[in-house]
């Protein structure tokens, strides 16, 4: 958990790293394998998570400035889609 606001978990977003690749997606149905990490389907607790580094200690990854972006661009495409 990457967050610490303990919402329900239809309110989060999972952020997956895939065990090989080590790549970094947004798991919009929750089943991808992999470590994941939750986050509020909130762009602000996206930011914070990302610049305070818990989003990549949940994950045991560290994240460059390119999944960073690819990251950011996922979440907002899962807060758009109805669920
Ligand atoms: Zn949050």
């Amino acid at each position: 958990m990457a967050c610490r606001a303990g919402r329900a978990k239809r309110d989060l977003v999972r952020v997956v790293r895939a065990p090989r690749t080590g790549e970094l997606s947004v798991d919009p149905r929750g089943k991808a394998s992999g470590r994941g990490a939750y986050l509020c389907r909130d762009a602000a607790c996206v930011d914070r998570g990302l610049r305070e580094g818990s989003l990549g200690r949940a994950l045991g990854a560290t994240i460059d400035d390119t999944a960073r972006e690819r990251l950011r661009t996922e979440v907002a495409g899962a807060m758009r889609q109805a669920t």
